[in-house]
């Protein structure tokens, strides 16, 4: 058996006890011949394990250099040095894989994450990523958590499909023909019947639709899966590939709806709050060190923590789009002419827009209802007015939108002059609009883009660093 390790977290988090424990890790510093600090991934604190000069051969010391692993046997006592209460007094050390120092590409030193980006093959090994990645694991099993508390069931919808539930191109497409000599119909047009599914399909942007399927036989569902766009836009807050959260609830209005969003997102951030403590106060300190760079008006009010503690306490604001449009039309800074794009009823609104809101405005997440139906999708419950469709987006300081949902129309003549309208066909639904065939009820439901939500507990300024091997324009390696 060669796993006989203990975690250097629990190992940390023991007292000086006599007999042997083992170790294994990676190698962040050696210092004097004597210390080395060990790293295992499973906190960001090193353990210290303390070689005794004179015991080990000085080739041998030689091996122990950054990033080498070793596999360490001692007996865990009270550290004399600072930062730690117990360090490992080595009476047997193993280099498991040497690291030539010459070669390896980080140095024990601040790298930029721009730098980190391009060695996404090694950014675990630092203690920005291993805290990243340690909260979003955090995140993930919490979203799971949640749900399942509430009794919701985990539907697992395809990654393969042959519908854009958005209704607006900007898919993968999926095929196995032949991108040289594509078989061709008459008019010369690619002839998907011959494509490995006899139809043209691209990988999934929602599973929406199909969830609506799931929430019409078992009440509440949710996904939490990847989903493909690909959208040109290189953003901070677009990726190519990103996994998406999406509960559909039967029997919900837009209110329901709305309270289950705002509940989920506290929770999500009470439970990283509570299990990730270090790597938050990590994230904290290294987010003012990053701010003190800026000029003193665009640093934060609030640092990390303080600014999740306000949303977890704070009731999120609620208006209408046509109230957020009002705010906008009334603000100084429009009337100072600073947006870069109009302001008027119906427009779409920009991400200058939404952070204007929340982040000068109202100072908090903010969810806007009832936007105008033309900017949005068919399957949005229409209002009264005739106008105005029952979406709600979840706009965050920092982020923008970090939630798109809505009520659903379950209404099938509405559904249908609304698709015929759009020119989404409605023969190639025919199974989603079966929903409304037999036995439709009210129903809702909404997408919460998890690497947006990474971002925000984090405070990590760009989404590809809140994604392991991050999917953009022009940019699939590793
Ligand atoms: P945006 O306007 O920011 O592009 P959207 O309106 O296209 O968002 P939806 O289609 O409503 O977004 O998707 C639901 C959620 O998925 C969004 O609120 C956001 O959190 C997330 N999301 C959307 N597109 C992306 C993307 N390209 N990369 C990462 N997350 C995304
Ligand atoms: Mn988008």
């Amino acid at each position: 058996m060669f796993n006989t390790r203990i975690k250097i977290k629990d190992v940390l988090a023991t007292t000086p006890q006599e007999g042997e424990v083992t170790v294994m890790g990676w190698v962040r510093t050696f210092r004097n011949n004597q210390f080395v600090a060990l790293n295992d991934g499973s906190t960001n604190a090193n353990l210290q394990v303390v070689l005794e000069l004179g015991k080990f051969e000085d080739e041998f010391l030689k091996r122990i250099t950054t990033s080498a692993s070793l596999k360490v046997t001692g007996i865990v006592v009270a550290s004399l040095g600072k930062g730690q209460a117990v360090e490992l007094k080595a009476l047997n050390v193993e280099v498991l894989g040497d690291s030539d120092p010459e070669k390896y590409p980080l140095q024990p030193k601040k790298h930029s994450l721009e730098f980190l980006r391009e060695k996404a093959h090694l950014r675990f090994r630092t203690n920005t990523f291993g805290s990243v990645f340690r909260i979003r694991h955090s995140l993930a099993f919490a979203v799971h958590q949640f749900f399942n508390d509430k009794g919701f069931l985990y539907l697992h919808t395809p990654i393969i499909t042959a519908s854009d539930a958005e209704g607006a191109g900007e898919t993968f497409h999926v095929s196995t023909l032949s991108m040289d000599k594509p078989p061709r119909s008459e008019d010369g047009s690619i002839n998907y019947a011959e494509d490995f599914f006899g139809r043209a399909t691209n990988l999934t942007v929602s599973g929406q639709l199909e969830g609506e399927l799931g929430a019409t036989a078992f009440g509440d569902i949710y996904t939490f899966g990847p989903t493909f766009r690909a959208e040109n836009s290189n953003t901070a807050r677009h990726l190519a590939e990103f996994w998406m959260i999406e509960p559909e609830m039967a029997f919900y209005d837009i209110e329901d709806n709305a309270n289950l969003a705002e509940e989920f997102i506290k929770y999500l951030i009470r439970y990283v709050m509570e299990k990730n403590a270090d790597d938050l106060e990590f994230l904290r300190t290294r987010l003012l060190d990053e701010e003190k760079q800026k000029p003193q008006a665009e640093r934060s009010e609030l640092d990390l923590l303080q600014k999740l503690q306000f949303v977890v306490d704070n009731k999120f604001e609620r208006i209408t789009y046509t109230e957020a449009i009002d705010i906008l039309l009334q603000s100084s800074h429009y009337k100072k002419k600073k947006f870069q794009y109009d302001v008027s009823w119906g427009i779409d609104m920009q991400s200058e827009h939404e952070r204007y809101l929340v982040e000068k405005h109202f100072k908090k997440p903010v969810i806007v209802t009832n936007y105008p139906a033309a900017i949005k999708s068919f399957y949005m419950r229409m209002n009264d007015d005739g106008k105005t469709v029952a979406a709600m987006d979840i706009l965050a300081p920092g982020i923008g939108e970090i939630v798109g949902g809505s009520q659903r129309e379950e209404r099938l003549d509405k559904l249908e002059s609304r698709m015929n309208e759009m020119g989404i066909p409605t023969e190639e639904l025919w199974w989603y609009l079966d929903t409304r065939r037999f036995g439709t009820v009210p129903h809702a439901g909404f997408g919460l883009g998890f690497e947006r939500m990474v971002q925000f507990v984090t405070g990590m300024g760009n989404i590809r660093d809140v994604i392991a091997f991050p999917r953009t324009p022009k940019n699939a390696e590793f």
